[in-house]
């Protein structure tokens, strides 16, 4: 038997999570066995545990759409007993049980190797958030963002995507504005490297087809009328790596920024990256993401603590990351 977060569904339909013992034989199949010591706690992760949208899909489920770990019994080739182990998404908390428990069982070929610059602890204080922060820095630069393109606007700045991403622009030498709704954060986001705070309220209105040229990027994870806003003020050719709905589902845009200023729209998926990606990402955090920065953005909470803490990142209260301590 194993400590773990579960969720069940009542008969009206609400989520109940409760903190429980499961046994080994309830794991779902697969080829490798993790003893999970560090998950984290992602927006998504508030969504499933509150059923506030529909993350879950198979029930019960445990919860944590990532984790980092020791394999414990394997059959895969690349990662036998012993080995140090990260996941991200592939369905984990969704359709599979995820991080939320001391024991995950898991396909092989989902997981990533930890690298050798983090601890399980950092790895996860980077978490989910953190590499799709990266997947969207890595989207500007493959579509020709460089530091001397202009300034790259980050939304929801303060939150767990919104804080990587401004460190690793800012120590990557782009000049960073931070979109926030909580401008008494300005001091925590200068200190991950934003070189101006922008409050969220100027974008929070209807969008003008275009307006003045601003953003040469844009990282966003609020969506609705701030992703409206940012696209109408992006300079000609410059591309938005849109990944969350923070703010909503709906993008009430014109077809303006797209014509007549040749500006790109790229989505960022984290869940189903192919792995070459997730390597390549997990590689790049670990050469331009500053420790320091990292630890300033971190807390460390316990597994009783993650249904509390659901609540707050859904009302947009959590500053940066949330490491779940699981394991020893
Ligand atoms: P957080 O809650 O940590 O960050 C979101 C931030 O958005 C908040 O901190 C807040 O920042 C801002 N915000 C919150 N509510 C609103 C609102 N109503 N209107 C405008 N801004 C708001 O979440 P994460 O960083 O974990 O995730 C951010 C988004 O990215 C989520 O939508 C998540 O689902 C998505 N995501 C998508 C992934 C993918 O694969 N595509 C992977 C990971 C995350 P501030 O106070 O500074 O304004």
């Amino acid at each position: 038997m194993f400590k773990a977060l579960l969720l069940t569904k009542s008969d009206d339909g609400a989520t109940i999570a409760t903190l429980t013992t499961v046994s080994e034989d309830d794991l779902p199949e697969g080829d490798v066995t993790v003893a999970v010591s560090h998950s984290t706690l992602n927006y998504k992760d508030g969504l499933a545990l509150t059923g506030k949208a529909p993350v879950v899909r198979s029930w019960p489920m445990v919860p944590g759409i990532d984790f980092a770990g020791t394999v414990i019994e394997s059959t895969h080739k690349d990662f036998p007993p012993g080995s140090q182990v990260i996941l991200n998404g592939w369905g984990l908390g969704e359709t599979r049980w995820g991080g939320y428990a001391e024991k995950a069982r898991v396909k092989g070929d989902w997981l990533v190797p930890l690298p050798a610059a983090f601890t399980a602890e950092q790895a996860m204080a980077i978490g989910t958030a953190g590499y799709t922060a990266m997947l969207c820095v890595l989207r500007l630069e493959d579509l020709g963002v460089a530091p001397g393109s202009g300034p790259v606007l980050v939304t929801g700045a303060s939150g767990g995507v919104g804080s990587v991403a401004v460190a690793l622009l800012a120590r990557l030498g782009y000049e960073v504005v931070a979109l926030t709704g909580r401008p008494e954060e300005a001091d925590y986001l200068k200190g991950l490297g934003a070189s101006e705070i922008m409050n969220r309220e100027e974008y929070l209105g209807d969008a003008k087809p275009l307006a003045k040229e601003r953003w040469a990027g844009v990282v966003d994870t609020v969506g609705a009328k701030v992703l409206a806003n940012a696209l109408s003020a992006c300079r000609y050719g410059a591309v938005v790596a849109a990944c969350g709905l923070a703010g909503g589902m709906a993008l009430p845009t014109t077809v303006a920024p797209f014509i007549l200023r040749n500006v790109t729209l790229a989505g960022v998926d984290s869940v189903y990256a192919p792995q070459a990606l997730r390597r390549r990402a997990w590689d790049r955090l670990a050469r331009d993401l500053d420790p320091a920065a990292l630890k300033s953005m971190t807390q460390v909470i316990g597994l009783g603590d993650v249904i509390e803490a659901a609540n707050r990142i859904l009302e947009g209260k959590v500053r940066g990351r949330l490491v779940v301590q699981i394991g020893g």
